[in-house]
């Protein structure tokens, strides 16, 4: 028998009132019950994307919302710029060639965040783009985007922003409208603490434009469809009940907690990880533009990466993430997003040390935790 400590950039820990809510019997979906239930969840969905656009919920992962996305803004043959500074960046490139359009890459060497002059650059050297793929929180690499400043240039030209903010909404600060975001897509289980299974898009009126003109071929993704229901306080296919009245449990704690003290909660156990790993002599991955959700660290000379993170979950009942693609084994990622306090991040760092002392790396025990501490004293 043991605990299951999950501090990994997605699914994220369950609070119990999600929990609880799952359990609880199913209801129709074409009735006034759920109807009210859709205009709870749509409302609150605004305020955590800090919008006045039409938020649309899919019964999907994330990257189901990322294809809406592509399809409903673009046409075969069209352009769009995707900014590529790790293995989510490359997704948007990905499904852009998936759908026959051409992808102009901004690429970024993994670790470190974009320069929006560089989009500045491109869009002006090429008018022909019409959209901007981003991502909020560059998951693999741990890195945050800057699209506060990417809005500010993107909105002086006819394309339309689009970011992925499925690691982040909810955790770190994206105002989607001050920002001039004109799609921002996320997910249920990361910084919304639900379960995985909900994807969301919201869509702005210059972003809607496009979504009425795309001749990409689009059935359940087809967001007319959904604006429709939407409308209507309905949604276009049978939606995912069981995650939807979660959904609205979570949209409750947020607002009562407020976005700025969740925000701020985030960077504590943000810079709370990143003063353990300094304690303990480790480097950060993305020193330079660290996000607040995820913090990847560069595993010691000597130590096996992919055993460490396989020994804290297996032996321990801690799980963090490893590195992708071309980080395997070369990092580790220790996320503190969604519902994560202090002393879980605590229990990790503890693990953490653990562990790297029965496989040789040297420091001083305790030290990681100590520093960790002097953080949340503060
Ligand atoms: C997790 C993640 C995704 C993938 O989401 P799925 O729900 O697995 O489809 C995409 N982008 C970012 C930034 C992520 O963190």
């Amino acid at each position: 028998m043991r605990k299951n400590i999950l501090l990994t950039p997605g699914p994220t820990p369950l609070p119990p009132q999600v929990l609880e809510a799952m359990a609880r019997p199913i209801i129709h979906h074409r009735t006034p019950q759920f109807q009210a239930v859709i205009k709870e969840a749509s409302d609150g969905l605004k305020y955590v994307y800090q919008t006045s656009n039409d938020v649309f919920m899919l019964a999907s992962s994330g990257t189901g919302a990322m294809e809406a996305a592509v399809i409903n803004l673009l046409s075969p043959g069209d352009t769009a710029l995707t900014v590529q500074a790790g293995k989510f960046g490359e997704r948007w490139t990905e499904l852009c060639k998936a759908f026959g359009i051409t992808a102009e890459v901004v690429d970024v060497e993994w670790g470190k965040a974009v320069d929006p002059q560089e989009i500045a650059k491109r869009l002006k050297a090429n008018p022909k783009i019409k959209a901007v793929f981003t991502t909020l929180c560059e998951t693999s690499t741990g890195v945050a985007t800057d699209i506060a400043a990417i809005g500010k240039i993107v909105k002086e030209t006819p394309a339309v922003l689009v970011v992925d903010a499925i690691s982040g909404l909810g955790a770190i600060d994206l105002k989607s409208d001050e920002w001039s975001c004109d799609a921002v897509v996320s997910g249920s289980q990361k910084g919304l603490m639900l379960p995985p299974g909900l994807g969301f898009i919201s869509v702005s009126l210059k972003a809607m434009k496009l979504v009425e003109a795309s001749k990409s071929p689009r059935y359940y993704f087809d967001l007319r469809k959904a604006k429709k229901a939407l409308d209507k306080t309905d949604t276009a296919f049978t939606p995912a009940i069981t995650l939807i009245i979660p959904l609205i449990e979570v949209l409750k704690m947020i607002k009562e907690d407020g976005l700025t003290n969740i925000f701020a909660r985030h960077k504590k156990m943000a810079d709370a990880t990143k003063a353990a790993m300094k304690g303990l002599g480790l480097e950060l991955f993305a020193p330079t533009a660290p996000s607040d959700v995820v913090t990847a660290v560069k595993v010691p000379v000597g130590i096996d990466g992919e055993k460490l993170v396989k020994t804290m979950r297996d032996t321990y009942g801690v799980t963090i993430a490893g590195g992708q693609a071309e980080l395997k084994g070369k990092i580790f990622r220790f996320a503190h997003m969604g519902f994560i306090e202090e002393f879980d991040i605590i229990t990790g760092v503890s693990c953490l040390e653990k562990v790297l002392t029965q496989m040789g790396y040297k420091f001083s025990l305790g030290a990681g935790v100590k520093a960790a501490e002097e953080v949340f004293l503060k």
